[in-house]
């Protein structure tokens, strides 16, 4: 089951009143661990590791454990919240934004980069390709980032 709901938005929904009415429209009751860990992902392009979303929350939310962490980040990428990327295969890292859009992981930083390009919005999901419905898209590129370019480049 994927929600729609807001998939194709690309205006980040900072106020926690919207948070919890993605959560409501998803069918997920808006707990406060629930409530804070959609809106840390909706605010933060780092894509995350759970461990990361833990480490950053565990202040504002007493009652938070990495469990719930876990869980919770498995429901909002079976309904269509956030993006699960693999493509570290070290560590799975979370998106908060579910439009159409590539990865890039750095070699040198090991930060994941968005690549938003036109070829990876063509294709989008919920279309059918060769009888398949296509649910997710992930594109994933492999490379150095243009920071790290820069940097080199300087030094
Ligand atoms: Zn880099
Ligand atoms: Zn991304």
């Amino acid at each position: 089951m994927h929600c729609n709901y807001n998939k194709y938005n690309y205006s980040t929904m900072t106020d926690v009143n919207q948070i919890k009415e993605a959560l409501v429209k998803c069918g997920i009751s808006p707990s406060r661990p629930r409530t804070a860990i959609l809106g840390y992902l909706r605010n933060h392009y780092t894509h995350p590791t759970a461990d990361e979303i833990f480490r950053d929350l565990r202040g504002s939310v007493p009652t938070l454990s990495l469990t719930t962490v876990y869980n919770t980040l498995k429901l909002f990428a079976e309904k269509g919240l956030c993006l699960s990327l693999t493509i570290n295969e070290k560590q799975v890292c979370y998106d908060g934004q579910t439009y159409p859009h590539g990865h890039l992981l750095c070699s040198r930083c090991g930060k994941i980069h968005d690549i938003v390009q036109e070829s990876v919005s063509a294709v989008t999901a919920e279309n059918f390709i060769c009888g398949h419905r296509v649910t997710e898209v992930h594109y994933y590129y492999k490379g150095i980032c243009s920071e790290c370019l820069v940097n080199e480049n300087v030094s």
